[in-house]
């Protein structure tokens, strides 16, 4: 025996011992339905607590994916992949909130209660009640509460909302906005401001929770309950009721001094977080395509142990909300893809950019940090493919592909890379929808966002690792890497166009709440639910699936029963919320997510 057939031997000794002992070597390197499951099992394992944004849970998901991202060859696209920020958790009273009305101290949170935007500080002053608070000057319009009024170092009392709060088309609506009045106020030369509601434009006078978009006009701002500024106003013998009852019929501003002194002190706490979006890079193939990159993104955050205030359908208990499928199941497929991509030799020749996005379900809070600080050139990403809820598949579901329309070719290209007869296809052209891909669409970057659809475990505690679809996400994944290995490897970029509204969220509320788009069944002539008579096209309900006859069971977990119920729930959200709709479609249950 010479010295290279003792090498044979050793060599294919070793070779025996590789393939005995690593028998599944090669399969590693691909997507697995073991891999798949291993993935969404710890995300949404009891350990990390639903993965709140900001909570210890997020920090352990973080570090996992960055690892797991890390194992397969991806390199943080700066700094240590981590791309940290601060998210407002809550803003909620401090302790130091007072109002004194006639010498009378009133009850914090349950007689007044500060606004979000609110500044903190004191003051004692007269008030002047100044109508719905509007300066309005344009061609059709003409209404200002502040003409021949000096307001100068004083409070002012407004009325929420506007004279017509039961047209949904009024022209008053975008002059309605709470802060938006404080803030006129504050340029008038006022120095506080108590808001208060009309019973025609909210009947219960309940005090919404203060939401955490708040940045503060600068001055103090309060709510106050009718009864308080009828106090207010007992030398003047009028009522708020009475006020709100002639400014709506003569549609005339309306402004006077209340003669009373008010003497108050507001505070606001704002608990924040430290959490972060995980941004990891795996370089292009191509010398000169490497310059320009295709995204793929999926966030990791969850609702944690859900409760009051937190957009969990089942708001009333507390517990894990594991998130399986929203969305250790979309994080899961990034990891598999990037692990493909690592492995796949001439897979793409621009760089792919993986993120796993932190605060989604607080308002997209990961997506928009990164889209306004990228750290590469926007305009040079191909496009963008997102993935949140993909873990549902079956046989009576479809894989819903949105934003076929962003970019021409974008809706072939996804019908050439997928076997229709395994999977069936729902595509819809729109940019805007319920997830990430919205802050990118906003950007002017072509997206496609895939989504297995909604179900009754969505945003609850029972969304759980053992009710995925493994085989389909395997199934998905093979389609979507296809998609994106196109997308990283095509000689042309795409060319970006709009594709349905590019909507920023923010803006355009009524004081009281946002609104679907809907026009509901008036009469009620159906009984335990509220049936859509119309859906308007591109606002919200009709992006998130609304069809015309569609009955509302309930919003966010809670039911709807009547027209009161629906107005009271919608009362309650914000705009940019993604809320969930159950409804009932020729008899059958179905739920709706719908970004406001
Ligand atoms: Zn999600
Ligand atoms: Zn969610």
């Amino acid at each position: 025996m010479n010295k290279n057939d003792s090498m044979k031997i050793i060599k294919s000794t070793l070779l025996l011992i590789v393939i005995i002992f690593f028998p599944s070597c090669s399969g590693k390197k691909d997507v697995t339905i073991r891999e798949l499951e291993n993935h969404v099992i710890y995300l949404a394992s009891d350990s990390l607590k639903g993965r709140l944004t900001g909570s210890p849970g997020d920090s352990l998901a973080a570090e996992y994916i960055r690892k797991e991202l890390t194992s397969y060859g991806l390199v943080p696209l700066s700094g240590d992949g981590f791309q940290r920020f601060v998210v407002t958790k809550r803003i909620i009273p401090g302790r130091n909130n007072a109002l004194i009305v006639n010498g009378r101290s009133c009850e914090p949170e349950k007689d007044f209660m500060p606004l979000a935007f609110s500044a903190d500080g004191g003051l004692e002053s007269d008030v002047i009640f100044a109508g719905y608070g509007f300066n309005i000057n344009t061609d059709s319009l003409k209404w200002n509460d502040y003409n021949g009024i000096d307001v100068k170092g004083k409070w002012v009392l407004i009325l929420r909302a506007d004279p017509e709060a039961e047209n949904t088309k009024s022209p008053y609506i975008q002059y309605s906005l709470d802060r938006d009045k404080a803030l006129l106020a504050k340029d008038m030369g006022a120095a506080g401001v108590l808001l208060v509601s009309g019973p025609v434009a909210d009947p219960q006078d309940t005090f919404e929770q203060l939401n955490a978009e708040g940045f503060s006009v600068g001055i103090p701002v309060f709510r106050i309950k009718r009864d308080v500024a009828d106090n207010i106003l007992a030398r003047t013998r009028t009522t708020i009721e009475l006020l709100e009852k002639n400014i709506n019929k003569n549609l005339k501003p309306s402004a006077f001094d209340a003669k009373t002194t008010v003497k108050a002190n507001a505070e606001i706490v704002r608990e924040i977080a430290d959490t972060r979006n995980v941004v990891m890079l795996l370089p292009g193939e191509d010398e000169n395509l490497r310059n320009e990159f295709v995204i793929i993104g999926a966030h990791f955050d969850h609702l944690g142990m859900g409760g009051p205030g937190s957009s969990s359908r089942a708001p009333d208990t507390t517990g894990i909300h594991h998130g399986a499928d929203d969305n250790a199941s979309g994080v899961s497929m990034m990891l598999e893809l990037a692990e493909k991509f690592a492995n796949t030799r001439g897979s793409h020749k621009r760089s792919i950019v993986c993120i796993a996005f932190s605060g989604e379900e607080e308002g997209l809070l990961g997506s928009k940090h990164f889209t306004n600080d990228p750290g590469i050139d926007l305009s040079k990403v191909n496009a963008m493919v997102n993935l949140d809820m993909v873990g549902r598949l079956s046989d009576t579901t479809m894989l819903q592909v949105s934003g076929v329309g962003t970019a021409a070719g974008l809706k072939e290209l996804v019908y050439a890379k997928s076997d229709t007869s395994s999977i069936k296809l729902n595509l819809s052209e729109e940019g805007y929808g319920p997830s990430d891909h919205s802050s990118f669409y906003f950007k002017n970057i072509p997206v496609l966002f895939y989504f297995t659809g909604a179900h009754l475990d969505y945003h609850t505690p029972s969304d759980t690792w053992d009710k995925i679809n493994y085989k389909g996400m395997a199934a998905i994944t093979g389609e979507v890497f296809n998609v994106a290995e196109e997308l990283a490897d095509s000689p042309e970029r795409l060319k970006f166009r709009e594709a349905g509204p590019k909507v920023e969220p923010v803006r355009y509320r009524r004081g009281k709440g946002a609104s679907l788009g809907i026009m509901p069944d008036f009469a009620g002539v159906i009984k335990n639910g509220l049936r859509a008579d119309a859906v308007t096209p591109g606002k919200p309900a009709a992006l998130g699936g609304m069809k015309k006859g569609d009955i509302i069971t309930a919003i966010n977990g809670k039911t709807v029963n009547n027209i009161q119920d629906y107005m009271s729930r919608m009362g309650q959200l914000k705009h940019g919320q993604t809320i969930s709709v159950e409804i009932l479609r020729n008899g059958k249950k179905e739920v709706l997510l719908i970004q406001l």
